[in-house]
């Protein structure tokens, strides 16, 4: 368990995340403005009337919408409510044209409730992190105030864009129930596998970077062993993983101290600065926003048939959680490799092409990759945050990976010589690992005569070694096979040099 060490005690920490993801759609949740408000595009360009907050104009809801929010629950293994409403989240901020932002009430059945995301938790083990609920709003637009000296200005290209707010459950009548988030890397796995299953989906990029996703951060602290949950902070709008883990660490810090110099933490909304990896207080809960939501009158309560969730329900491709299980029953992988092995579809793609149905070959691969492949990022970077996505392979491929795990098995050469083949694809050398290794001489050596020579040649060069062994020091069984192997240029089979060395030694 991640505990922080304090003056009087352990801490552990508690950490509820509301995640927002921007939902994958041509056009707005309530208008047929185009959802395009990349920085490429002229500001103000992409607002209609109802995005402008017009008076008169009515809110039309975007079917396609609410079945990637629909699709979105089911990959969450969610429930989904067959009657929701939509209400207004009344503030003003010049980001804000309407004065309201048309989100789900807090208090009822937003589109998808009670469900759970599996991450791996800090222990290695599968974890479920339970969700309280995700419901559709509107995003607002984009202030500038860097472009002029003296004057801001408003972009509301983004205004009206599908959000989809993903929140994490607390089960505040069962302190002891531990599928909450409690230490800030499982936070970031919890992020991540999001950001996964919404790719697997194709319900959104969900890119920090883009801002496509984007997270509020509540955490907490409580001695180790304590039977309550402690008054939370809030931290909002965190757009890395970098800093969610940074702010998280911050804030616990910060309570702690609190406590132990005998205080109480009151439940503020926070603001993470950067620069300086602290946060300091936006909002105290006195201060707190009345958002007064009301249904919209606009809009008709959503009904969401059986049919309709069945329908999406069919088309839903393998996610993350079905891969890793796969992994594990079918191919023996362990829970920790199968977990580094979907950190993204594309790496798991890239596994089970290699694999290609050979289910013998599936755990050396996982250990090629997992070992050799993560550790070479010239080859592949597999945490290219900027893309989201990993970069095609861009040296050695499925195939060749393959190819040479399967000549290992088949005794072609030993592991000294894949790792070196492996080395000179890396470096550039073209070929296969058939090719490579023919071409540098580096077939394993089977031949029990030619090794059986060396193994004579190794036991007559050293008799005194050989008297230790017989009077019981085995350990220098190593001594010999590192002799016979470099008598050998490294070709040599070991498990055949192993074997040939105890019986004359014997
Ligand atoms: P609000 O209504 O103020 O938005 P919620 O009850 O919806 O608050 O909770 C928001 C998030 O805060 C949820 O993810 C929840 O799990 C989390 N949370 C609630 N209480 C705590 C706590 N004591 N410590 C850490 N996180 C908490
Ligand atoms: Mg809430």
């Amino acid at each position: 368990m991640f505990t922080i060490k304090g003056k009087t005690c352990d801490w552990e920490l508690v950490i509820g995340l509301e995640t927002h993801i921007q939902v994958l759609s041509n056009s707005k949740v309530f208008s047929g403005a185009s959802a395009d408000y990349n920085p490429s595009v002229s500001p103000n360009t992409q607002v209609s009337m109802i995005d402008a907050g017009m008076p008169g104009m009515l809110p039309v809801l975007n079917k396609h919408c609410v079945e990637q929010v629909i699709k979105f629950g089911l990959g969450i293994n969610a429930e989904i409510s067959r009657t929701s409403r939509f209400a207004r989240k009344q503030y003003f901020y010049p980001d804000l044209p309407q004065g309201y932002q048309i989100s789900q009430p807090a208090d009822e059945a937003p589109i998808v409730g009670r469900g759970w995301i599996e991450i791996m938790g800090d222990d290695g083990k599968q974890k479920k992190i339970l969700i309280e609920r995700a419901h559709l709003e509107q995003d607002a637009g984009k202030l500038k105030h860097d472009v002029h000296p003296n004057k801001s200005f408003a972009d509301y290209n983004r205004t009206g864009v599908a959000l989809l707010e993903i929140v994490t459950f607390l089960d505040t009548k069962n302190p002891e129930n531990n599928s909450y988030i409690s230490s800030p890397d499982e936070a970031e796995r919890y992020l991540r596998e999001i950001r996964e299953i919404a790719r697997a989906l194709g319900v959104s990029k969900a890119n920090m970077e883009e801002g496509s996703m984007r997270a509020d951060v509540n955490v907490s602290v409580r001695p180790v062993g304590s039977k309550e949950f402690r008054t939370r902070t809030e931290t909002k709008n965190m757009v890395s993983f970098k800093f969610i883990k940074s702010a998280i660490e911050y804030e616990a810090r910060r309570q702690i101290e609190i406590y132990e110099n005998g205080g109480t933490v009151s439940q503020d909304t926070m603001r993470y600065h950067q620069g300086e990896g602290t946060t300091s207080v936006m909002r105290s809960k006195e201060n707190a926003l009345d958002y007064r939501y009301f249904p919209d009158p606009d809009l008709l309560p959503l009904e969401i048939s059986d049919e309709t969730i069945e329908r999406i329900r069919s088309t839903m491709p393998e996610l993350p959680s079905a891969t890793r299980a796969r992994y594990t029953h079918d191919f023996g992988v362990s829970e920790y490799d199968a977990a580094r092995l979907t950190e993204s579809t594309d790496i798991s793609r890239w596994f089970d092409t290699a694999v290609n149905g050979n289910d013998k070959r599936a755990k050396s691969i996982a250990n090629w990759m997992i070992s050799e492949l993560f550790a070479h990022p010239e080859n592949w970077d597999v945490k290219n945050e900027k893309s989201g996505i990993v970069d095609e392979m861009r040296i050695i491929t499925p195939s060749d990976l393959s190819e040479l795990v399967d000549m290992i098995a088949a005794n072609e050469i030993n592991g000294k010589q894949a790792k070196e083949i492996f080395i000179k694809m890396l470096d550039g050398e073209s070929g296969t690992p058939h090719e490579i290794a023919d071409k540098f001489g580096m077939k394993q050596i089977t031949d029990t005569a030619a090794i059986e020579t060396a193994v004579d040649n190794v036991i007559a060069a050293n008799p005194s070694q050989v008297e230790q062994y017989k009077s019981g020091k085995v350990g220098l069984l190593g001594f010999f096979v590192g002799n016979v192997m470099k008598a050998t240029g490294g070709k040599a089979n070991p498990a055949v040099v192993n074997e040939i060395l105890r019986k004359k030694l014997a």
